[in-house]
């Protein structure tokens, strides 16, 4: 891979279409602010209605094309295979891309990038594991079989906080199974996912089977979700653009897989370690400056340890290091973008109005070594909280806490469930009959017990309500990329008089 960090400052990125790096052709570039100082660190290609139009149609020609339908399953993974090594010699460099790009600590990046390979190559091996099914129907002589094929093109539009970690979940199972894509990342965040075409275009894959489109939300990301050619759609982001989407998809039939997001719930019960407990809130929520869809941003404590709880969670928060997301002993970095910053202080603000208090942290941080633009916002606790407080009902996605205090376990589940959110949810207990009761309960697609945000891609993942549908991860996916055919055969040589109806 050319790209580094370096090569990006100041260029000008282009489309990724047909297997090639091309202009938009309207020539228009956005430009792309780094987080850490709101200054313009290089520009993008705005992709328009027709370049859109251009890459489905590569995509839709790909697919067709026997170089990529008749390639073997065991090719298609070999490819695969390949990316993931590209992909592995190039990680640290990625790492650095996105993090300059949306913010996120470099130590975080640089995790996900390490471990990406893992993905690209257990969905590899799904490639040649995709099957149908043979079904008896009561019929002499005929066979009933279920084909599973690929859906054809997938519009894909990915969000900033982790744009190639969220990518690869359905990228790489998408692949395996020989669909091809047209990729639509966040203006916000799209140095990455270029970076990465160019390790696709490197690793071979057929020209058009992956293309990527940068631009904003409100033209190329409207554009692929209206074009007639897109046989699926796959989202991560608000739940109001995935409303929005999935509105364009139904005028023309089209599925959507939908990641949105979360409100989630974090119980704490008075029988486990508060120390621990503590710990797991606080990375709940503020890893990744809280920008993350499954953030833990309703914390319920039993009224017993309530107060020795706050305590703990008071002194920890004071100890996060605010800094820069480059540096190895920061613990939370910016926001990726000075909407959020608002969006964030105007929440806190708003919850403050409506009763509920600031225990720590509240506003910017006032810190000698942080460039005074960059979009930076302390680990808050807001204590007294209500579900019904406006920063308690929707998503902030940013470092925001609120505490409350619940009685017994039936007060406790129906807080818990008080949201129009399903993601995610964590409880801390050492009573597993609470926890299956819990685990039971509880209206979110993940259930963490004594622990928060441990996910694989070996295991399927999704939303309840208004958190989405659709499934990432596990072989479970590899259904929501395919379809199936159902094909009937007889095989007794002779077709019956096709007007004498046999009655039992
Ligand atoms: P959006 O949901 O608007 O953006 C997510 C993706 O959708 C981006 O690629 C965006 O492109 C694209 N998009 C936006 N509008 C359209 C459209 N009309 N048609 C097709 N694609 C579109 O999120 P925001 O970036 O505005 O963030 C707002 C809030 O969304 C956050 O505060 C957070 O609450 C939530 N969010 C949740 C995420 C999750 O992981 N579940 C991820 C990101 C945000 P572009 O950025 O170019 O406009």
């Amino acid at each position: 891979m050319k790209t580094t960090v370096s090569t990006i400052e100041g260029s000008r990125q282009q489309l990724f279409i047909g297997g090639e790096f091309v202009a938009p052709k309207g020539g228009n570039y956005i430009r792309s602010y780094n987080p850490t100082t709101g200054e313009p660190w290089y520009e993008f290609a705005e992709a328009d209605a027709d370049d859109v139009a251009i890459a489905v149609a590569a995509a839709s020609a790909a697919f067709r094309n026997p170089n990529w339908r008749r390639m073997t399953q065991t090719d298609r993974g070999a490819l695969l295979r390949r990316l993931a090594e590209l992909v592995r010699a190039n990680a640290d460099a990625l790492a650095e891309i996105e993090t300059r790009d949306n913010g996120k600590l470099l130590k975080e990046t640089r995790a996900q990038m390490r471990a990406m390979p893992d993905s690209y190559h257990y969905f590899a091996g799904m490639a040649d594991k995709l099957q149908g099914d043979t079904i008896p129907i009561n019929r002499l002589d005929t066979l009933n079989i279920n084909l599973r094929e690929p859906l054809g093109v997938v519009g894909m539009i990915t969000p900033w906080n982790s744009p190639l970690m969220l990518l690869t979940g359905t990228l790489a199972p998408c692949l395996a199974i020989g669909n091809t894509v047209v990729i639509k990342p966040s203006e916000h965040a799209t140095a990455s996912t270029l970076a990465l075409a160019e390790l696709i275009q490197e690793a071979g894959f057929p020209a058009g089977v992956v293309n990527v489109v940068t631009g904003t939300g409100q033209s190329a990301g409207e554009a692929l979700t209206r074009h007639a050619g897109v046989a699926k759609y796959v989202f991560t982001g608000s739940t109001a653009t995935g409303r929005r989407i999935a509105g364009n998809a139904a005028q023309n039939l089209v599925p959507c897989s939908m990641e949105l997001g979360g409100k989630s719930p974090h119980v704490v019960f008075g029988d486990v370690d508060i120390e621990h407990a503590v710990n797991g809130v606080v990375s709940g929520v503020f890893a990744a400056a809280g920008q993350t869809c499954v953030a833990g941003s309703r914390c319920f404590v039993e009224a017993s340890v309530y107060d020795r709880f706050i305590d703990a969670l008071i002194s920890r928060t004071q100890r996060i290091r605010v800094g820069l997301p480059t540096a190895e002993d920061t613990d939370v970095g910016p926001l990726a973008l000075a909407d959020q910053l608002s969006k964030v202080a105007a929440y806190v603000a708003s919850g403050v109005k409506e009763g509920a208090k600031v225990a720590v942290g509240g506003g910017r941080p006032q810190k000698a070594d942080l460039a005074p633009g960059g979009w930076y916002f302390e680990p808050t606790v807001m204590v007294d909280a209500q579900n019904d407080m406006a920063f308690m009902l929707d998503e902030l996605f940013g470092p925001v806490v609120g505490v409350m205090a619940f009685r017994d376990e039936a007060e406790m589940i129906e807080l818990a469930n008080d949201t129009r959110y399903g993601l995610a949810s964590g409880i801390w207990t050492k009573d597993i009959d609470r926890a299956l009761r819990f685990a039971n309960r509880i209206e979110a697609g993940t259930v963490w017990v004594n622990t928060y945000r441990s996910a694989s891609f070996m295991s399927a993942n999704g939303g309840f309500k208004e958190s989405g549908y659709g499934r990432r991860g596990g072989f479970e996916v590899m259904h929501e990329f395919s379809r199936l055919k159902n094909v009937i055969i007889d095989y007794s040589g002779a077709m019956q008089d096709p007007f004498v109806i046999r009655l039992k």
